[in-house]
């Protein structure tokens, strides 16, 4: 997501950098092209004013013109304000209710709501270790209802039995009863959809909801759908009540029009977001991750976490913390390429490491494989400790021996020195960013 923005921001941010001073006419002139830049991402136009008139104001401040880094500072301001846009605070699914707590599902049809419930239904049993009872509201189309049974079946989640010929209301009741009589701690009702919005739907929505009071309505959106997404979103707030929205196919949406806008447009939080068909890909929702991805500073603390899933949490805990102190090595690097390795997916990993937004394109075509990853990891381990320790010994005559060692070429050699070193210079302005800015609180 967010690969355009990101792209033109880069180029915007680029060019104040450079400069020493700043104008006020600088910075409106930066200004126009931010605009320019999230309009083009389809973010919705009044959110796109708000913006940046917020940081115009900020910006054109005496502090910040006068700056020794008048250009770092306007980046800050950017980021604060990307933070508030998305919503200053992660906040995730409550579950503060008596159990059973009912939890109703909402949204159009195709926008991936019954995935989404077993997504949820599976993260609520392993992470929380809650017992979940799963149930479909859809007595238009029974293969909606075999579709939740099956996901229920794979991911080891209760599905409540199927009875023929009882209206939506009444399966949401006997749900609840069979929740509370079976000890379930939450109740996940996946009401039907429909392809547009109708008010039958709405009706539907609004009778589940009088007859459970549940304790979150998610409305399920595709981000692809852009200011659609943002449409229903508002649609279904206004008429039958939401607590929050999970944003789904955020792995196909290149431009996140959808994201930037939702919590401006209808004031609710994004809570989740679907990356992929499979029942795992489901993330948090953190807004200042996330403004760091969209300013290619990078999201290491979610890159530490999904390799903490799978990789040693001590050691990534420590990873995490020598690169927030700015002490990136050859070393962590070579860790770091191998963990990519281990988690096999390099797309949206590439996205997480900073400064790598710009390196994925000077490799546009180069096919960043597997094979590349591995070969990468050899020039590292080609080289001495001391080489690792400090680069900056590597002459020409070190670097042809690592060549040659690893079974690569000079050139690639010099590759490998120029990312880390552009990673170490990118962790280190992350780290610095400080305050609001800053990953530190979110290692707690
Ligand atoms: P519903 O009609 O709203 O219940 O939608 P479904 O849950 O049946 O999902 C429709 C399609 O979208 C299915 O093929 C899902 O696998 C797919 N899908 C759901 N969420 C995501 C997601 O986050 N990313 C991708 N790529 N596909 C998704």
């Amino acid at each position: 997501m967010f690969e355009g923005l990101s792209e033109r921001l880069g180029s915007v941010f680029d060019r104040l950098r450079k400069r020493g001073a700043l104008s006020e006419a600088d910075v409106a002139t930066a200004m126009r092209e931010v605009r320019v830049a999230l309009l083009e991402a389809d973010v919705a136009l009044p959110v796109v004013k708000q913006f940046v008139d917020k940081v115009r104001e900020r910006a054109v401040g005496r502090e910040v013109l006068r700056s020794v880094t008048p250009g770092q500072m306007v980046v800050k301001i950017v980021h604060d304000e990307l933070v508030d846009m998305l919503g200053s605070d992660s906040q995730s699914i409550s579950l503060n209710a008596p159990a059973p707590v009912p939890i109703l599902m909402v949204g159009l049809q195709g926008g991936g709501k019954t995935t989404t419930t077993a997504k949820i239904a599976r993260r609520l049993k392993d992470r929380e270790r809650k017992k979940v009872l799963m149930a479909s509201l859809d007595v238009t189309r029974p293969a909606a209802r075999e579709q939740l049974r099956i996901l229920g079946e794979q991911v080891g989640v209760a599905t409540l039995p199927i009875v023929q010929g009882e209206t939506p209301v009444a399966i949401a009741k006997r749900a609840m009863t069979a929740g509370k009589l079976q000890g379930f701690d939450v109740v996940m009702l996946d009401t039907a959809g429909r392809t547009s919005i109708d008010e039958g739907l709405m009706a539907e929505a609004r009778a589940v909801r009088d007859a459970v009071n549940p304790h979150e309505v998610l409305l399920v959106a595709d981000a692809l759908t852009g200011q659609d997404a943002v449409t229903t979103a508002t649609n279904f707030h206004e008429r039958v009540g939401i607590t929050g929205i999970v944003l789904t196919r955020v792995d196909g949406d290149s431009r996140g029009g959808a994201a930037l806008s939702m919590r401006g447009v209808t004031g609710m939080p994004i809570k989740m977001l679907g990356v992929g068909e499979k029942v795992d890909d489901l993330e948090d929702f953190h807004p200042e991750r996330l403004a760091g991805r969209i300013l290619g500073m990078g999201d290491v603390v979610s890159l530490v976490e999904k390799a903490a899933e799978t990789i040693d949490a001590e050691e990534a805990q420590k990873t995490a913390e020598r690169m927030m102190r700015g002490t990136f090595t050859l070393d962590d690097m070579a860790a770091q390429l191998k963990q990519v390795r281990q988690l096999g997916g390099l797309g949206g990993i590439m996205g997480m490491l900073p400064g790598i937004g710009k390196l994925k394109k000077q490799m546009a075509g180069a096919n960043i494989d597997e094979g590349m990853l591995k070969r990468q990891e050899a020039i590292i381990s080609s080289m001495t400790r001391a080489e690792r320790r400090n680069p900056k010994i590597l002459n020409a005559s070190r670097r042809k021996r690592i060549a040659a060692g690893s079974g690569t070429q000079v050139q690639d050699v010099n590759k490998v020195l120029k990312q880390h070193q552009d990673m170490a210079r990118m962790m280190k302005q992350v780290g610095k960013m400080g305050g609001k800015g800053a990953l530190a609180g979110l290692f707690g």
